[in-house]
């Protein structure tokens, strides 16, 4: 091990070339695949509500346009930097590859801290980031569609998606410029919700495994499992709502100021509701405050870190003990912390597929902006007709009457959330299988991120062939 530390792009190419070694692929298409392809590094000034003005740095970078559009979320951070973005916009590529979304890896970043700027300053920025894509052409629906990330949410992703229609009059699949948006300007149901609910389903996958399970000396699926889980923003907050929901134990909860500790469990919304009266969760009553970095180290089932990155290395790994790790944020272990995990036979579930639920959605979301109209439109009276006389038929045949409870479940035709849910579960369940085939297939793979990472490249890699480029 050397003893630099790996930037985050470095990371990531890392664990690219140690899956790449179980490949065949040419070297020239693997450099091809792990190379960005665009990276736009901007300045603009934006003048700040005292009068000053200020210069904003900010990225985009395009990883691959193997598929096109590219796709990837925005970043309102003071540590976004090139290297980051690039690392991101990379993963964005295997994550989208693995959960057969077809676009090519992207993501942005402004190198500001939201929390200290007003509502004002936040719209001048993310409006005039947003004209800056549109003059160098880095944002279209058939270019590149941004979408949330760490800072940023439904209201900026509306002020993107309002920009660019001013900009680009007449343009009739404008709507799909920019995924995440609030319902009333072209969001979909269950975009809000997606990468925690996803990040729930691939773990709950896992867990039904018996193999695995036994290995982790853990029984099988999710109920009772003890879940720990760091940052409780949009990620966060859905994951511990629906591990709660699905009868697990939510023991701690971590915040950057401190965390809640209560291995009877804690509700998050309650946690949720008093940190954003309160501005702290100091002071919460359901539970114990104990430092924040102190409840990663707690004894648990599952560590779920959905804050930021590098939150795991090489000095607080040998005192992790979860026998499972779901990756809900980016890259949230060093390369050094995922070595000393598996080698402690800690089952890390890898974040470049497990948060695909937002990626997933978006899909969904962009593809409901392309045709114009709302999921379940157009088949949902048919199939609630149809249900309500097969239904009646059969109570005719049996002699029997359906309890209203079986009949209101029976008779329900699909609205756009139960497709999307729908939808995302599917996705999630076929990458789990297809990542753990691969791992299964070759006992030399060391891990299930390297064998994520087989999937993510074998897919790119078969997608450059079959454009012809390479042989
Ligand atoms: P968010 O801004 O909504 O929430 C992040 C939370 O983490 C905040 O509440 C913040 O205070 C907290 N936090 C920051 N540093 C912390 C620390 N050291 N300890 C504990 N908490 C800390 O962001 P998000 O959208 O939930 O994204 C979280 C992670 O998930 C990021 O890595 C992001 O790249 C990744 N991700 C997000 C999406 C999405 O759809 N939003 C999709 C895929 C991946």
């Amino acid at each position: 091990m050397s003893n630099k530390p790996y930037s985050f792009f470095e990371s990531v190419e890392q664990s690219f070339d140690k899956a790449a070694q179980y490949t065949k692929w040419d070297k020239g298409l693997l450099a091809q695949i792990k190379a960005c392809n665009s990276i736009y590094n901007m300045r603009f000034p934006v003048k700040m509500d005292d009068g000053t003005i200020e210069v904003i740095e900010a990225y985009r970078v395009q990883h691959s346009q193997h598929r096109t559009p590219c796709k990837g979320g925005i970043r309102f951070s003071d540590e976004v930097n090139q290297d980051e973005v690039m690392a991101l916009a990379s993963l964005m590529t295997y994550k989208c590859a693995i959960v057969n979304v077809p676009f090519g890896g992207a993501k942005g970043g402004i190198k500001i801290n939201p929390r200290k700027r007003s509502t004002y300053e936040l719209e001048k920025i993310t409006r005039r980031y947003t004209a800056e894509l549109v003059k160098k052409n880095f944002i279209g629906p058939g270019i590149d569609v941004p979408a949330p990330d760490y800072g940023t949410g439904e209201r900026e992703m509306a002020w993107i998606v309002d920009t660019y229609q001013s900009l680009k009059p007449g343009e009739i699949d404008a709507l799909g410029c920019v995924t995440g948006k609030p319902i009333s300007q072209g969001g979909v149901n269950g975009r809000k919700e997606a990468t925690g609910l996803g990040v729930f389903f691939g773990v709950r996958e896992v867990c039904k495994m018996p193999e695995l399970m036994d290995k982790l000396g853990l029984s099988t699926g999710v109920e009772g499992k003890r879940i720990i889980v760091q940052g409780l923003g949009n990620v966060g907050y859905h994951c511990a709502k629906f591990f709660r929901e699905n009868g697990a134990i939510v023991i701690a909860i971590a915040e950057f100021e401190g965390a809640v500790y209560n291995e009877t469990g804690i509700n998050e919304e309650e946690l949720f509701q008093y940190r954003k009266a309160n501005g702290s969760l100091h002071g919460f009553e359901g539970g114990e405050i104990i430092a924040s970095g102190a409840a990663l180290e707690l004894d648990c089932d599952i560590l779920i870190p959905a804050a930021l990155e590098n939150v795991i290395d090489k000095h607080n790994a040998p005192n992790i003990k979860a026998k499972i790790i779901g990756e809900a944020a980016n890259g949230p272990l060093t390369p050094e912390a995922d070595e000393i995990l598996i080698a402690k036979g800690v089952l890390v579930i890898p974040d470049m597929y497990l948060n695909a639920g937002g990626v997933t959605v978006s899909y969904f979301e962009w593809l409901k902006n392309l045709s114009h109209v709302r999921y379940g439109r157009l088949e949902k009276r048919f199939t609630e007709n149809m249900n309500h006389h097969i239904l009646t038929e059969m109570e005719q045949l049996t002699g029997k009457q359906a309890t209203p409870k079986a009949k209101k479940l029976i008779e329900h035709g699909a609205d756009e959330i139960d497709l999307v849910h729908s939808g995302l579960e599917e996705t999630m369940i076929s990458a789990t299988n297809e990542i753990i085939d691969i791992w299964k297939s070759d006992a030399s793979i060391p891990d299930m991120r390297t064998a994520a990472y087989i999937c993510a490249i074998n897919k790119v890699a078969k997608s450059y062939t079959e454009l012809g480029i390479f042989p």
